[in-house]
């Protein structure tokens, strides 16, 4: 898929108060033969998901009605649709908060029409393949190869050895590639509830895990930090 055609036949709901980013959004999406849905408040936006079912939600946080942490959160509790957080809010909390509400990825304004169509794609991408991915015996992300049924993770064709952790801690990526993962997520799904709070941990096997996997440590390819937030694995391209 080339960047020109990112968003083709895919619907896209906006959720943005400002008309002038709203009609930013519209034109290069359209542009790229998206079907655009905008709503203006959460109410809107809470009508148009089940009846509309974009196949993305591009969701600024803050809106007259409300917070978008908060719809993100309720969403979740019934659609699975892929959400990108558009925010003029550079912080980290807010970043963070809305990941670990169910939001996908974030784009901090501003911000360039590629990125964002990069972004929407990996989002699109994930969605879809999140039914097969429990199917797959073995995923690639460049040289790098995980068997998952074996349990054996290779780097050009030459066999890495990890600890349970670090299998699991990669293997967690892989199952979401290319979507930041926070902190408080990778925790409780390697560690459980209970050690959410260590973060050092995972700082600690992520970095053991980029020299093993990783031909350059120090300048990494696969597993890239997201500073203050979490952990990204790239994505198969
Ligand atoms: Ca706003």
């Amino acid at each position: 898929m080339t960047t020109t055609t990112a968003a083709a036949a895919d619907t896209i709901l906006v959720v943005e108060d400002e008309p002038q980013m709203r009609r930013f959004l519209r034109a290069t999406l359209e542009a790229h033969g998206a079907r655009v849905l905008e709503a203006e408040t959460f109410a809107q936006a809470s009508m148009l998901v089940p009846t509309q079912h974009p196949d993305v939600i591009l969701l600024d946080l803050g809106l007259p009605d409300g917070d978008g942490i908060d719809f993100t959160r309720r969403l979740r509790a019934w659609s699975r649709v892929p959400v990108i957080v558009i925010s003029a809010r550079g912080r980290e909390d807010d970043k963070v908060s809305a990941l670990d509400a169910g939001a996908d990825d974030y784009l901090t304004k501003p911000f360039g029409v590629n990125e964002l169509l990069a972004r929407m794609r990996v989002a699109l991408r994930h969605a879809r393949a999140v039914g097969d991915a429990d199917d797959a015996s073995e995923v690639s992300f460049g040289q790098l190869r995980i068997d998952l049924a074996r349990r054996e993770v290779t780097r050009a064709g030459t066999v890495i050895h990890l600890t349970p952790i670090e299998y699991r801690l990669l293997t967690l990526l892989a199952r979401h590639a290319g979507k930041v993962l926070t902190h408080q997520f990778i925790l409780r799904e390697v560690w459980g509830p209970a050690y959410a709070s260590q973060t050092h941990y995972v700082r600690v096997h992520m970095a053991e895990l980029r020299k093993k996997i990783e031909t350059e440590p120090s300048r990494p390819s696969h597993l890239l930090t997201e500073p203050g937030v979490g952990y990204r694995l790239r994505g198969p391209d």
